[in-house]
């Protein structure tokens, strides 16, 4: 995703403090307390002794209701005899809990639905039920949109979706899931995967509020994380972008075997939206192109009450109301969701502290469309941003991974983001560009619709380049910083008009940070041209000589390429 601007962020507050006086409705009173989301849970199997296959959702919304109804069957596959089933969902009511059909024993404590599957042996499938309606807290955010008409949105990362539709809510659990959603009769529902036929009218006593509605069917054939899975349901004109990933995209149902590129935006934003999503195809083209096929069946890109600029949710991406209805160009963030398709959704990080293998990619490869796109000064623009984005901040004094952050939402940091993307852009820089790419669809085929951690993908990266990288890993994702370099070069002349240029690198960065083992190069500029060195910095202090100069350069320059994450420093 991408991170929210401060100015939506305090809208969001002072929405949320709306929504809490919504609390003093009658439904709300016996609805338990929600638990606090964007905790994290202990390291480890989330959810022993089961896994969840499917989950089969049925919502019922209504226009302008403060409430929703719900009804799920989790198909779960026993792993042991007579495990327990924990379903994370919190803050709602509960109404009915069915075992294979049969009203079940469970009980319900600190936003934790436990479910005991005593007959089901190792190996067995059991539907459970959960039939149950409210006020939501959090994940379904139902709420007039920035242009005050009713709308629901779901917005899950890190571990919402509880709040709205019981789960294994867990990014290591992932599941197929089908919706049917009951939404008034003026709204377009949207949701991951590919829609079955057309909307039809809503049977007498659908679940949900009354009022004339329609039924929308969504299904996801590829099993998907939690916080992936989203419905969003309002007022929306439908734009089509185009048709990508042809015969590149196994999750496509259409006959030509393509994937339609699609914008969903309130009818007030239509010509806003444009040129943000102008492009959206042309992306999908080229990241399946560098990748691999498209993983799912569809891209939407949906204007919506998300707390993020953008939530990349599979083929069904979520971006903020207010950036969209601002009119302001977010290109930048729809090229980092699109990215996220393949990386963060397709191939998931095993737990929420390998966030980097998410928003690192997206921040990576999403700047890398504008240097396909607009060239080369484009990337090099970004890429600056970003080096910015990690000098300045405090997170640095963190590593990347970072088990002992207790805070999901905290790890939206500048580690994860663009100091995650200047990893991949250094490994590239020390493997070359066919180690690393074939290392990236390599990592991108093996974890496809599964999980990985950071382990997985040094292994696959030593694969490909044939290098040993645990030092590279090492200073870069399990330790805190960045070198700061300071360097000084002195001319020593030789024999006849040739010399020697010494050049003296010390590593300035604070003593507590890694000393960097550095593999780069020095640029020797003078008036004849340039000349490169390949030189590797192991110490606080290194000096290099180069012999044979033929004049004296006028300036020395350590990493001329720009491959290397550092501070800025001394000369
Ligand atoms: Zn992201």
């Amino acid at each position: 995703m991408i991170r929210t601007r401060l100015s939506n962020a305090l809208r969001a507050l002072t929405l949320v403090g709306t929504g809490l006086s919504l609390l003093g409705a009658p439904l709300a009173a016996q609805e338990p307390e929600p638990i606090e989301a964007g905790v994290a849970p202990p390291f480890g199997r989330y959810a022993p002794g089961v896994d969840v296959l499917h989950y089969e959702v049925e919502i019922g919304l209504g226009y302008g209701t403060d409430w929703f109804a719900g009804r799920v069957d989790v198909h779960v596959a026993a792993e042991d005899d007579g495990p327990v089933l924990p379903l994370d969902f919190t803050g709602l009511t509960l109404e009915e809990v069915a075992v294979d059909g049969h009203p079940a024993r469970y009980d319900h404590v600190a936003g934790v639905l436990r479910v005991p599957l005593e007959a089901a042996e190792e190996g067995d499938r059991v539907i459970v039920t959960v039939v149950y309606r409210g006020v939501p807290d959090d994940g379904l955010i139902l709420r007039p949109n920035v242009h005050g008409a009713p709308s629901a949105f779901v917005d899950n990362w890190p571990n919402r979706t509880r709040f709205w539709l019981p789960s294994v809510d867990h990014p290591a659990d992932k599941a197929t899931v089908n919706y049917t959603v009951h939404a008034p009769a003026q709204w377009k529902v949207i949701a991951n995967g590919a829609q079955v036929g057309a909307p039809v009218s809503a049977a007498d006593g659908a679940i949900g509020p009354d009022g004339e509605r329609l039924t929308w069917r969504w299904e996801v054939g590829v099993p998907i994380s939690p916080y992936n899975m989203v419905i969003g349901a309002a007022d929306m004109t439908v734009q089509t972008v185009g048709l990508a990933a042809c015969g590149q995209a196994p999750a496509s149902r259409r006959d030509d075997g393509c994937v339609e590129v699609t914008y969903w935006v309130f009818p007030q934003d239509v010509e806003r939206a444009e040129p943000s999503f102008r492009r959206a195809a042309e992306m999908v083209d080229y990241f399946t192109d560098l990748f691999g096929p498209f993983p799912f069946e569809k891209l939407a890109n949906v204007q919506s009450a998300t707390r993020f600029g953008g939530m990349e949710n599979a083929s069904a991406i979520f971006y903020s109301e207010q950036a969209i209805a601002s009119g302001r160009n977010i290109e930048g963030t729809v090229s980092h969701e699109i990215v996220h398709q393949w990386f963060g959704d397709a191939v998931t990080e095993e737990n929420w502290h390998h966030l980097w293998l998410s928003e690192g990619f997206a921040t990576y490869f999403g700047d890398q469309f504008f240097e396909a796109a607009d060239g080369e000064e484009s990337f090099r623009r970004l890429m600056g941003e970003s080096r910015q984005g990690v000098i300045n901040s405090s997170d640095v004094e963190r590593p990347i991974y970072d088990p002992a952050e207790t805070s999901l939402f905290a790890l939206l940091n500048a580690n994860n983001y663009p100091k995650g993307g200047w990893v991949l852009h250094m490994l590239r820089g020390i493997v070359g560009d066919d180690a690393f790419f074939t290392g990236i669809r390599e990592y991108y085929g093996r974890y496809l619709h599964s999980v990985a951690d950071t382990e997985d993908f040094q292994a696959v990266m030593e694969e490909s380049s044939g290098d040993e990288l645990d030092w590279f890993f090492s200073q870069w994702i399990y330790r805190p910083g960045f070198p700061t370099f300071d360097v000084q070069w002195r001319w020593i002349p030789g024999e006849g008009s040739t010399g020697t240029v010494e050049v003296t690198v010390r590593q300035i960065q604070r003593d507590s940070w890694p000393t960097f083992r550095v593999p780069t190069e020095i640029a020797l500029e003078g008036p004849g041209g340039s000349s490169h060195h390949e030189i590797e910095l192991l110490t606080r202090e290194e000096v290099i000589r180069i012999d044979g100069v033929k004049a004296r350069p006028s300036r020395v320059v350590l990493d001329p390429d720009g491959w290397v994450l550092k501070g800025d420093g001394g000369r």
